[in-house]
């Protein structure tokens, strides 16, 4: 009997903290395009980021796990916390590609200003072999130039698919556009804001709120 193709989402993400832009995104990603759940996969050590206040990744990993809650759909995985060093999409992608087999469909969110830099990314060439893309607006950062980018860096060959919904790369994964709720939220914004005694209220789940105040995140 032929298995069920399953559909897996994976948010990757420093996750410094979540906040509702990366949740409703999650959430509006999981629904549309009717994945059989969604990861939230904190790094463990975020190769393009090393900010001061990079809090741990045990801290990280419990307030995603926070603001997940129960959810049916949407989990947090802590994959990247199981391995030493920098935690490269890459390596991730491959080790669950090994586990998950051929019948698992794997959608890797990403930010619009995530996939500008793709460039910079561990085998960033490889990736569009192990998975497909779901591309997330963000405001300021310029659609056009998705496909300029992916066709100059990583293949030129990338075909562009009917009603604008993105591109496919030879190897039949595809970088597809997925509009969602626009929330012009960063976690840059949410640490300066607490670091000069400000609200963050509404910004991010109440619990992880919370959560930053109680144990002096950001100060
Ligand atoms: P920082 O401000 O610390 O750089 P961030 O808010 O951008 O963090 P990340 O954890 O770096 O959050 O983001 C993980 C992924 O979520 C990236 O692909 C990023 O583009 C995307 N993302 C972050 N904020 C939003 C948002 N408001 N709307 C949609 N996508 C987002």
């Amino acid at each position: 009997m032929a298995r069920k193709l399953t559909r897996l989402g994976l948010f990757g993400g420093t996750f410094n903290p979540i906040h509702y832009g990366h949740l409703r995104a999650g959430e509006e990603v999981a629904e549309g395009l009717r994945l059989d759940a969604l990861w939230f996969v904190p790094a463990a050590v975020p190769p393009h980021k090393a900010p001061a206040d990079l809090t741990p990744f045990e801290v990280r990993l419990a307030m995603t796990k926070l603001a997940v809650g129960r959810h049916p759909r949407l989990q947090v995985s802590d994959i990247e916390g199981r391995r030493p060093g920098k935690s490269y999409s890459v390596e991730t992608l491959r080790l669950l590609r090994a586990e998950l087999g051929a019948d698992t469909e794997l959608f890797f969110v990403v930010g619009l200003d995530a996939i500008l830099e793709i460039q910079t990314w561990k085998d960033y060439r490889e990736l569009f072999t192990l998975c497909h893309f779901v591309v997330l607006d963000r405001p300021g950062f310029p659609r056009e130039e998705v496909g300029v980018v992916l066709r100059r860096e990583v293949h030129p060959d990338f075909r562009e698919l009917a009603d604008g919904q993105g591109f496919e790369h030879p190897s039949g994964c595809r970088v597809l556009w997925w509009p969602t709720t626009l929330l012009d939220i960063s976690a840059t914004r949410i640490r300066a804001l607490v670091r000069a005694g400000r609200s963050i209220r509404f910004l991010l789940p109440e619990g992880v709120r919370r959560f930053i105040l109680k144990n002096k995140l950001y100060r």
